[in-house]
């Protein structure tokens, strides 16, 4: 039923523990992602919902799953952990999917691990609901991201700030190999290990690497492009992650660890939504500085097989990590351009990007909509009542549409054209923290699911118009304002 093709239980042991799924007390299936089941080739369609939650909260192991928690250290907030690992989570194995391509089934909330120190090694429902969303969303959007299978409640009780009803995400990922994988095995003067992982990610991830004279370099550099690229990503939809630690980012450049993200309503790029980041560590604006700081680290982890000696070792990390930053800035501005309707991205498209977010820091307009809504703007008859809206009806907007109405014209795309791609890339619907928020209160307070559920369609299609859901396109009244959202852990 399902076809497991487990590479990395066959690593030498020091890499994870085999570990089995705690068995749960009272399974209830709250969702399955069927389309991504199909992706997969699992074959499920012939199992009852008891089936599948039992399936799904690990209480029933598939034929061919080698349960492992993985190992891995990491940088929290700044600071060096030597043991961290997978606390709460168990890899079920791997999968060959329709594409050929290597993925991770994983639950998370499945009970204690070597790795677990005082956690309890189980989740709760509300952050099971926030990272379905949240990740399904993201994938909507075609952010490179993790992906979720499937939610079960468990029927226990979870403490953390209070008692909560606790739950099982099966999460889907094209490797959990994370930058602090590499760090457990440097801090250990492990080489040996940091090698042999090495070849793993080339091999699984970056195989043009091994056709490079320099594979290692090449490794190191193939990273930084995906996170580059997806920091972009990110940050051209208001996405901020929230816990940026090296233990949550992934070598291959898939978005990964839902804890406290959420996205930006009105545009501050100093805006924070983790309880625990006093200090704007992982503001919005910061994230491409601090996936730099990260990438430093996973250069250091990597030093020895980086270049001859040290010295030359630094060299390199510093060459790629000031590359990351050029190509951060060649992909944002691409995606901002992109956004703006402009087929080039030409230094006026950069300017006008920028006085845009300006204007709209000044005003506390909404980011999603101001883009959204700029669409509609292409015109010059056009109706601006929604964009003047969100400006406060300020000259200093319409100043601004002049002028990036003049450069739409050098380009000289036909208007609907314009339109039909910038809609395709400004989305709609986003993952709004008050609509998240209030999908979680239903499913705790009420055993309700309908909301959840109905968000998740409507973030199926972000970029097309759905009038009859039109209210989930606008930011929180006053009264509806989340300012923080916890890690959950
Ligand atoms: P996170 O902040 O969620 O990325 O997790 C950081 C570390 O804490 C990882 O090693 C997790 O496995 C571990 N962890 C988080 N929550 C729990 C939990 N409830 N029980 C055990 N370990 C946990
Ligand atoms: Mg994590």
């Amino acid at each position: 039923m399902v076809n497991f093709d487990n590479s990395y239980a066959r690593l030498p042991e020091i890499f994870f523990e085999r570990i089995k799924p705690a068995p749960v007390k009272d399974t209830n299936l709250i969702r399955l992602n069927w389309a991504l089941a199909q992706e997969l080739g699992l074959d499920l369609k012939s199992r009852s919902d008891q089936d599948l939650a039992d399936i799904f909260s690990g209480n029933s192991l598939l034929p061919g799953s080698e349960p492992i928690a993985m190992a891995y250290a990491g940088h929290q907030f700044g600071n060096f952990v030597p043991h961290l690992g997978d606390g709460r989570a168990i890899l079920l194995g791997e999968v060959i999917d329709r594409n050929g391509k290597r993925r991770d089934i994983q639950l998370k909330g499945s009970g204690q691990t070597r790795f677990s120190r005082s956690g309890d090694g189980k989740a709760a429902l509300g952050p099971v609901i926030r990272e379905f969303i949240l990740s399904e969303a993201m994938h909507a959007m075609g952010v490179p991201t993790t992906r979720s299978l499937a939610a079960v409640m468990t029927g226990e009780t979870v403490l953390r700030e209070r008692e909560l009803p606790g739950a099982i995400l099966t999460r889907v990922a094209s490797s959990h190999i994370r930058i602090g994988t590499f760090e457990f095995f440097a801090a250990r003067e492990n080489w040996e290990g940091v090698k042999r992982l090495a070849d793993y990610v080339i091999d699984r991830h970056y195989p043009k690497a091994q056709l490079s004279q320099r594979p290692y370099i090449s490794l190191y550099e193939s990273v930084i492009e995906a996170q580059a690229h997806l920091i972009a990503k990110w940050m051209s939809i208001g996405f901020i992650h929230g816990v940026m630690n090296t233990d949550n980012m992934t070598v291959s450049g898939e978005t990964i660890d839902y804890g406290p993200c959420a996205f930006m309503d009105e545009y501050n790029p100093a805006t924070v939504y983790s309880s625990i980041d006093h200090s704007g560590r992982y503001a919005f604006g910061n994230q491409a500085v601090i996936a730099q700081w990260n990438l430093r680290i996973f250069g250091a982890s990597l030093y020895r097989l980086l270049g001859p000696d040290e010295k030359r070792a630094a060299e390199i990390i510093n060459e790629q990590c000031s590359l990351f930053l050029d190509k951060f800035n060649l992909f944002w501005n691409h995606e901002m351009a992109r956004k703006l309707g402009l087929a080039e991205c030409q230094k006026q498209a950069v300017t006008l990007v920028q006085d845009y977010l300006e204007l709209m820091h000044r005003h506390d307009a909404d980011f999603t909509l101001s883009f959204r809504y700029l669409s509609d703007a292409i015109e010059e008859r056009a109706d601006l009542r929604n964009l003047e809206r969100l400006f406060a009806n300020d000259s200093d907007l319409h100043q601004w549409l002049r002028r990036w109405r003049e450069l739409l014209t050098i380009d000289g795309r036909p208007f609907s054209e314009i339109r039909h791609n910038m809609r395709a890339v400004n989305p709609g619907y986003i993952p709004r923290n008050h609509r998240v928020q209030q999908s979680i209160e239903a499913a705790i307070d009420c055993g309700d699911f309908s909301k959840m559920n109905l968000l998740l369609e409507i973030l199926e299609r972000p970029y097309e118009d759905q009038p009859e859901n039109g209210e989930y396109m606008l930011p929180p009244k006053s009264e509806e304002h989340v300012l923080q959202t916890f890690c959950g852990t």
